[in-house]
């Protein structure tokens, strides 16, 4: 089916973004290079973390201390994607290591996978100074790498970590309690949304839609076949 005008925009700037995140700047003329040859271009996650480099992208480079690109197995068939690095992420310059962090990691062992094979990243890789919300300008300058991870990895399933993970994702203002537990595609990546850990932390009693959600993960890992037809 031809592509409208709106959808061969929608495709070019995210191709521009992608081709900025490599950090390439300007664009050979008249070239029509397939999807397919682009990607293929992307190796491994070591490639993308040197294409981010000490990056000063945005304004979070100046508070942070490290920057925490994120972790796991780079086959991973299940990509878990939070919102930011908070204080121990960002001394360690690793995700998910604080209290929610461990968190994370008793809710995929619920599921009985071990935390190494699953990869861990967020929807910006620097501290926001006092934990504040990222801001549209950072969550921008920040998502061509994370796309590039996720076009590596190329995870069967990806679980949005709350608001901002599953906003950014699904370039959506739902709120995550609509999202939560639904099915949305990316990339042809299936994608649901739940409750980022920190929230868990303050509200227990959510804990119960969470474990449905990450029943329903295992449940398509188990059962690929069940994603067509969700
Ligand atoms: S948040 Fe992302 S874009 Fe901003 S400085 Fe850190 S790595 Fe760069």
């Amino acid at each position: 089916m031809d592509k409208n005008i709106n959808e061969v925009i929608g495709d070019l700037k995210s191709y521009l973004e992608y081709l900025k995140g490599m950090g390439i700047t300007s664009l050979p003329l008249s070239e029509n290079i397939p999807e397919k040859v682009i990607r293929s271009e992307i190796l491994t996650l070591a490639e993308v973390r040197k294409e981010l480099g000490d990056c000063k992208r945005c304004k979070l480079h100046r508070t942070r201390r490290t920057i925490v690109f994120g972790e796991g197995n780079e086959n991973a068939t299940l990509m878990f994607i939070g919102e930011g690095p908070g204080y121990d992420e960002d001394v360690q310059g690793r995700p998910f290591v604080g209290k929610a962090g461990q968190l994370l990691t008793k809710i995929i062992e619920s599921i009985n996978l071990p935390r190494e094979e699953v990869y861990i990243a967020n929807i910006i890789k620097c501290r926001p100074p006092q934990n504040r919300n990222p801001e549209p300008d950072e969550i921008q300058s920040c998502n061509p790498f994370l796309m590039n991870q996720i076009r590596v990895i190329q995870p069967r399933i990806i679980c949005a970590l709350g608001t901002f993970s599953a906003q950014t994702l699904l370039k959506t203002d739902t709120k995550i309690s609509a999202l939560r537990g639904k099915l949305f595609d990316l990339e042809g990546i299936k994608v649901i949304p739940t409750y980022h850990p920190a929230f868990l932390l303050r509200n227990p009693e959510r804990k119960r839609e969470v474990w449905e959600d990450m029943k329903k993960i295992a449940e398509l890992i188990k059962n690929p076949t069940l994603m067509t037809e969700l």
